[in-house]
Parts: structure tokens; C-alpha cells; sequence
């Protein structure tokens, strides 16, 4: 994908279509409606491989220059999720704008969701920050571009499981790339974050024999999480000076840092959370250079999406775990890729992801 460069005069200059260049965006819409309040963007990065998929995240920004960054971000990211997964699907995310304790109403929803019916289906939503299943039930009031719905919706529900199953089976490939084999029987494994994708983690690394670790800012799940799988509770302060082998983010971003990266001492770093590093470009090479094998988050993760992927083929959670079992591979091969061109993992799964959709480009442009 062709990624252009812009100096700062080029972008103060042009804002809006000079970001969307520089990321090589299709399209954006820009929806306002006096009436109800709502003020969000639409935008789709890539369409190459299928209509652009993305949830809407409704956020209190403190200015539309920081929105328009953020959806511009996000929407990249999942073009590269969704092409390294494997699916048939464009990156896209929307943006509402405001203080969903405020704001957020039945009216401002079904609004927001005529502007994305007005897409034609270029666009799909589906739930991400302070979005509820119950928000996508009103979204579809007005549109059927929505994914993610309630089971008893005809939709596939919590996709936690799925995303928990393509962690563990990532580890494991992970393992078998620093070990040799990918058995995690013995293994030391930190999990940060006992939420919903923590703790079914947890559940799979106990059945296999590891030995696991937990953390979480919720003494309640913690207390709940050791006495259910006799795992041993780490405090904050202590918890990044564990001898550990593997360390499993599952609660927030950017906790591979410089202040982590000086503690860390595990071979791998493998979880659910999104965008752990917290300057992709420096701790993605320092991660590497400090001996600790970087399974790219995205590429664990995408569990997630390729649930609500299945979803628009008529909903199926056996087709869904086996597409997410594939994650095993696709972790492992992108370690030679990382190997075979001496360039870091994360580099090495965007570089899978731009093939993918060059390739299939060039079909296109056949047919
Ligand atoms: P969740 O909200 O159910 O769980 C997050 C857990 O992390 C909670 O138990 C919370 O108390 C804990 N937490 C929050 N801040 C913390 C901190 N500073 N230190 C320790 N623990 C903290 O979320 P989830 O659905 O389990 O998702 C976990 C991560 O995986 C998130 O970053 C999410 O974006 C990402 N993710 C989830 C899915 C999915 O299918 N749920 C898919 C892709 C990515």
C-alpha cells in the first residue's frame, strides 16, 4: 500500500484529505445532525478485499482534529487485522463525538445509524468502546450494516471465547518458535487483565499445566479468578519483576514500554490487549533486541473480528473457532517472515497484510 509522506506546512495546510493520504484512506464521512445532537466520522481506510468493518467508539474528544486522528488510526488498523486474519473484509471505524453519559440516546443512535445505512454497506459497525450490544440493537433500527448483535438477535454474542482461544493458540506458536515445541505445560505466564478474554485465557493455560500468574485492578475478579483456577494473585508493584516465560497483556494498551521493556524478564510477550506497544516503531525493535519474542497484538487478537465475520454469513461458533484456530499458524509463519528479512514481528505482520491485499488487488484489477 502505497503510504505517502507530507511535511507539517503540507498538513496544516490540508488537514483532513492530507491525513487521509498520508494513510492512504479511501473515504470519509462526516455526519451532523442539529437536531439530535450528533457529530461523528465515518472512515474507510481499504475496501480491496471486502466492505470496511469496524465498531464505533463514542468518545469525549477535545477536538475534532484529535476524532478525525484517532478514526483515521483505528480504521488502518483494522484493514490490517482483518487482511492478516484472512477474511474477506476492509478496515473501517466511526467515531462519535461527545459524552456518551450525556449525550447518548435512542434518537442520536438511530440518526448515526441512517448515516451509516447511507454507506450502502461500504461501512459495517459493531460495538467498541462505551457502545453496548443494546446501542447496535437501536443502530439496527435503521440499517442492516451492523455486526456484533445479541445471540437472541440472530447475531454472535460475546466473541471473548473465540478472541481467548486465538491468544492461547498463538502462545503456543509462539512457544514452539522459542522452545521448539508448543506445549506450555510448566510454562510461567503472566496474565494482566482478568476480564472477559483474561480469564477464559487463563482457563486454557491452567488445563494445560502452566503455571499462571494474574493481575488485575479489580480485587473482586482477582479473588473470584485464584480460588477458580488456583492461580497466584501478583500485586502492581511486584508483577513486571516476576521470573516469568511468557507475559499475556489483557487489560490495556501500551504496557510494552520503556519502563516495562527494563523489568521484563519473559521470552515471550503474547496477549489480547490492543495496541501494546506504546511507540510501535521503538519498543517493536527494542522488544526484539532484548531477546523477548513479540507476538503482534492484532494478529493474537483478531479472534474478535472474525467471530463478527461469521456472523454475516449466518452465525456459526465452530466455523468461528476454526477460523481462529488458524491464528497458530499465521503466528508462527510471521516469525520466519520476521526471521528470513531480519525485520522485527510487528513489521513482519504488516508486511503480511499489505501482500495480501496487493495480491488480491491485482485479481481485481484482472476481472
Ligand atoms: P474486559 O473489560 O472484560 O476486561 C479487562 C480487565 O482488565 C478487567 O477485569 C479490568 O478490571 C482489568 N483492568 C483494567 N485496567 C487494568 C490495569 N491497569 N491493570 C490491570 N487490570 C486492569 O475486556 P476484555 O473484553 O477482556 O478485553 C481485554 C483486552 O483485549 C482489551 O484491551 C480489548 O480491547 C482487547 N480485545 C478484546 C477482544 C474481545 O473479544 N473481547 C477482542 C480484541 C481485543
Amino acid at each position: 500500500m502505497e503510504v505517502k509522506t507530507l511535511n507539517n506546512s503540507d498538513l496544516i495546510k490540508n488537514p483532513v484529505i492530507g491525513q487521509m493520504s498520508l494513510s492512504n484512506h479511501e473515504q470519509i464521512l462526516f455526519c451532523n445532525d442539529n437536531a439530535t445532537g450528533l457529530k461523528a466520522i465515518i472512515a474507510i481506510h481499504n475496501t480491496v478485499l471486502g466492505p470496511s468493518l469496524g465498531g464505533t467508539r463514542m468518545w469525549n474528544y477535545n477536538n475534532e482534529m484529535e476524532a478525525l486522528t484517532d478514526v483515521l488510526r483505528l480504521s488502518r488498523g483494522m484493514t490490517y487485522k482483518s487482511s492478516v486474519a484472512g477474511l474477506n473484509l476492509g478496515g473501517g471505524k466511526a467515531v462519535i463525538i461527545g459524552d456518551p453519559k450525556k449525550i447518548k440516546n435512542e434518537a442520536l443512535l438511530r440518526r448515526f445509524g441512517k448515516f451509516v445505512d447511507s454507506l450502502g454497506g461500504k461501512y459495517i459497525t459493531a460495538e467498541d468502546v462505551a457502545m453496548t450490544s443494546r446501542d447496535m440493537e437501536i443502530i439496527k433500527m435503521e440499517t442492516d450494516y451492523v455486526s456484533g448483535l445479541p445471540e437472541n438477535m440472530g447475531g454472535s454474542g460475546n466473541p471473548s471465547p473465540v478472541t481467548a482461544y486465538g491468544v492461547y493458540v498463538s502462545m503456543k506458536a509462539s512457544a514452539k518458535e522459542v522452545w521448539g515445541n508448543d506445549s506450555l505445560s510448566g510454562k510461567k505466564v503472566l496474565v494482566q487483565g482478568i476480564g472477559h478474554v483474561g480469564e477464559v485465557l487463563v482457563d486454557h493455560l491452567t488445563k494445560e499445566g502452566a503455571k499462571v500468574y494474574i493481575h488485575d485492578i479489580s480485587e473482586e475478579r482477582l479473588k473470584l479468578a485464584a480460588a477458580k483456577y488456583k492461580a497466584e494473585v501478583v500485586t502492581e508493584d511486584k508483577m513486571f519483576d516476576l521470573d516469568i516465560d511468557i507475559y499475556a497483556p489483557c487489560a490495556l494498551g501500551a504496557t510494552v514500554n520503556d519502563e516495562t521493556l527494563g523489568k521484563l524478564k519473559c521470552k515471550i510477550i503474547c496477549g489480547a490487549a490492543n495496541n501494546q506497544l506504546a511507540d510501535e516503531k521503538h519498543h517493536g525493535e527494542v522488544v526484539g533486541k532484548q531477546g523477548i519474542l513479540y507476538a503482534p497484538d492484532y494478529v493474537v487478537n483478531a479472534g474478535g473480528i472474525i467471530n463478527v465475520y461469521y456472523e454475516l454469513e449466518g452465525y456459526n461458533r465452530e466455523r468461528a473457532m476454526t477460523h481462529a484456530e488458524k491464528i497458530y499458524d499465521t503466528t508462527f509463519n510471521l516469525f520466519q517472515l520476521a526471521k528470513k528479512e531480519g525485520i522485527p514481528t510487528y513489521m513482519a505482520a504488516n508486511r503480511l497484510g499489505e501482500e495480501r491485499i496487493a495480491a488480491i488487488a491485482r485479481i481485481n484489477a484482472v476481472l
